[in-house]
């Protein structure tokens, strides 16, 4: 998605360790009216899917959910990371190692929220390794729930995320897909 592409390599920031810091309009400071756009791309994207929830991960996914949703008239769902917690019978849990922070997480949806009549959508703002969304998309499977998809809006294409995502046979959209970056740039595929 050019939009995308553009505004990244305008505000985007590479710090050490292989993190673009997108802070100044994604996921710190959020520029709705671009956001808007993606949340259209999204829609464009999985506009034959019957989907029924739109899946994402605190916190950073929830403001991208949010506004596509409105796009796919559905409710948002986000999972709940905990670093510890009591496992009892009403949630579902997943562990996910944080890219970011370096740690293992537990996330936790309740399960009244996620049923097997549902056709989910995942959104989140970045896939690196693929841990944040191969936890959710668990989640989703052990609820019985169907799987219509996940839209990503940056894909560090360097690590092994998407080609994770895309062996397990999940319909995978990212809206940039970054093939290399230095201090100084990135390059998209
Ligand atoms: P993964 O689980 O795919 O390794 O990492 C995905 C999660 O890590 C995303 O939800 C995002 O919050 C965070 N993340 C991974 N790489 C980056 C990055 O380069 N920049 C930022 N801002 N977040 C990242």
């Amino acid at each position: 998605m050019q939009l995308l592409k553009d505004r990244i390599l305008k505000d985007g920031v590479v710090k050490p360790g292989n993190v673009l810091k997108v802070d100044s309009f994604l996921n710190h400071q959020m520029d709705i009216a671009f956001i808007n756009e993606l949340g259209k791309e999204f829609k464009a994207r999985f506009a034959s899917q019957p989907i029924t929830k739109i899946l994402t991960i605190e916190a950073s996914g929830i403001g991208i959910a949010c506004i596509a949703a409105q796009y796919f008239h559905v409710p948002v769902v986000f999972a709940k990371k905990a670093q510890s917690i009591n496992l009892d019978g009403e949630m579902y849990t997943s562990k996910i190692e944080s890219f970011t922070h370096k740690k293992v997480y537990d996330v936790i949806i309740s399960k009244k929220f996620l049923t097997p009549e549902d056709h989910v959508l995942i959104i989140d703002d970045f896939l690196a390794n693929g841990c944040a969304l191969i936890g959710l998309i668990d989640i989703v499977n052990k609820s019985g729930a169907v799987l219509e998809g996940a839209g990503i809006v940056i894909e560090k294409g360097f690590q092994s995320g998407g080609q994770r995502i895309r062996d397990m046979g999940v319909h995978l959209e990212s809206l940039a897909i970054i093939d290399h970056m230095t201090d100084s740039e990135v390059c998209f595929r």
